[in-house]
C-alpha cells in the first residue's frame, strides 16, 4: 500500500438529507470518544442497562427483552427472523418496497414459506389484505410489516392490525428502522410482539446498533423452538443472558459488546428524551410540512399518498438529470439526498428529515439549493 497521509481520509462535514445515515450531533460524537471500558465492567453494565431502559421509553414498551443488537438495522431484521422462525414455518410479509422485499428474503433463508401481501410501491398494505392473507394461510406464525418504507416514503398505518393478527394466533412483527424517534410509535399500545430499528435514522446516532424489543408472545414462541437458532451471533436465547442478566449465572460473555457505540446510543437517546417523544414527533411533522409546501410550490410532487415525515419521496421533474442534480447538491452545497431504488431508480429523489437533520435550516437550505440547481 502506498504511504498516504491519514489526513487524506478526513471526511467532509456533509448535510445528510438522504435515506440515512442522518446527521450526528457533536454530543453523540464526543460520547463515542469516551474511554473504552471492558464489557463486563460494572460501570459499562450500568451504562448498558440505562441504555436499554431508555430504549423502552422510546419504543413505549415495558418489554424486559429490549436491547441493541450489535450491527446495523439489517442485523435487527435478521435477529427477529432467525429467532422467531424455524424451518417449515409459514410467515406473511407486507411487500411494497425494498425493505419488505428483503424481509421476505431473510425469512425464506430461515427455511420459512413466506406469503407476500403486495401493494404497488408507494402504496400501503390494507387491513383487508392482511385479514385475507391470514384466512388463506391459517398456519402463519407471524405477520411482518414495514412501518416506514424508506425506499418509497410511504407510512404504513399499524393501528388495528394487532387485533386481526392475534385473533389468528400469529405474532405481529414490525420494521421501525425509519420511524423510531421520528414518527409516533407505541409498541405496547399497538400490540406489537417483536420490533427492530436502527441507530442511524431518526435517532441520529452513527450506524452500528439495531435496537430490538420482544414481548411475551414472542418470548413464548422462542422458548417453544424445537431447533437451535440458525445464527449463533444473533441467538437471543444466549444474548438475553448478557443483556438482561437472566439465566441464573448473571452476565455471561457471548460477544464483546460494541462499547463505544453503546455510549453513542446512550447519548443519542438522552437527547431524544430531553426533547420529549411527542415534541420530537411534532418537529418531524412540522419540518415535513415546511418541506412539502416548498417542494410543491416549485411544482414537484410527492409519490406516496401517505408520506412519511422522516423521508420525502418526490418525482424527478421532466428534463432534470437525476445524477447531475444530486452531484451538484453534494459538490456545491455539501447536501446529500437519496436516489430512487428498484422500480423508482431514475424516477425519484428521497429527501430525509431525520432526527438532528429535521431543522428549519436544513429544509430551507435544501429548497434553495434545489431551486438553484433546477433553474
Ligand atoms: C435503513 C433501513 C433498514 C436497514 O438498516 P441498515 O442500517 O442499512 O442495516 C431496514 N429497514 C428500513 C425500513 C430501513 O430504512
Amino acid at each position: 500500500m502506498e504511504n498516504v497521509a491519514l489526513s487524506a481520509f478526513t471526511p467532509n462535514e456533509r448535510i445528510l438529507m438522504g435515506p440515512g445515515p442522518s446527521p450526528v450531533p457533536q454530543r453523540v460524537l464526543r460520547a463515542l470518544a469516551a474511554p473504552t471500558l471492558g464489557h463486563l465492567d460494572p460501570q459499562y453494565l450500568a451504562i448498558m442497562d440505562h441504555t436499554c431502559a431508555m430504549l423502552r421509553e422510546v419504543f413505549r414498551t415495558k418489554n424486559a427483552l429490549t436491547f441493541p443488537v450489535s450491527g446495523t438495522g439489517m442485523a435487527g431484521m435478521e435477529c427477529i427472523a432467525v429467532n422467531l422462525l424455524e424451518r417449515g414455518d409459514e410467515a406473511i410479509v407486507g411487500v411494497n418496497g425494498v425493505f419488505g422485499t428483503r424481509m421476505k428474503d431473510v425469512m425464506e433463508r430461515c427455511g420459512a414459506t413466506v406469503h407476500a401481501v403486495e401493494a404497488t410501491w408507494g402504496e400501503v398494505i390494507t387491513p383487508e389484505q392482511i385479514a385475507a392473507a391470514l384466512d388463506a394461510h391459517p398456519k402463519a406464525k407471524l405477520v411482518a410489516i414495514v412501518h416506514a418504507e424508506t425506499s418509497t416514503g410511504a407510512l404504513q398505518p399499524l393501528q388495528g392490525l394487532a387485533e386481526l393478527i392475534h385473533a389468528r394466533g400469529a405474532l405481529f412483527v414490525v420494521d421501525a428502522v425509519t420511524s423510531l424517534g421520528g414518527h409516533e410509535l407505541r409498541v405496547d399500545e399497538w400490540g406489537i410482539d417483536a420490533i427492530y430499528s436502527g441507530t442511524q435514522k431518526c435517532l441520529s446516532c452513527p450506524p452500528g446498533l439495531a435496537p430490538v424489543s420482544f414481548g411475551d408472545r414472542a418470548l413464548a414462541v422462542m422458548d417453544a423452538r424445537k431447533t437451535k437458532v440458525q445464527s449463533w451471533y444473533l441467538d437471543v436465547s444466549m444474548l438475553r443472558k448478557y443483556y438482561t442478566g437472566g439465566g441464573g449465572g448473571g452476565r455471561v460473555y457471548h460477544h464483546t459488546a460494541p462499547i463505544n457505540m453503546t455510549y453513542a446510543l446512550h447519548e443519542a437517546l438522552t437527547i431524544v428524551l430531553e426533547e420529549g417523544l411527542d415534541a420530537r414527533v411534532e418537529r418531524h411533522a412540522q419540518m415535513h410540512r415546511r418541506l412539502r409546501a416548498g417542494l410543491e410550490a416549485m411544482g414537484l410532487s410527492y409519490i406516496p399518498k401517505h408520506s412519511l415525515h422522516s423521508l420525502n419521496c418526490i418525482g424527478i421533474p421532466a428534463g432534470a438529470d437525476d445524477a447531475k442534480v444530486r452531484r451538484r447538491l453534494l459538490d456545491e452545497y455539501g447536501i446529500e439526498i437519496g436516489a430512487g431504488l428498484g422500480p423508482m431508480a431514475g424516477k425519484a429523489w428521497r429527501i430525509g428529515l431525520m432526527g438532528h437533520g429535521a431543522t428549519v435550516r436544513n429544509v430551507d437550505l435544501v429548497l434553495a439549493a434545489l431551486r438553484t440547481v433546477l433553474a
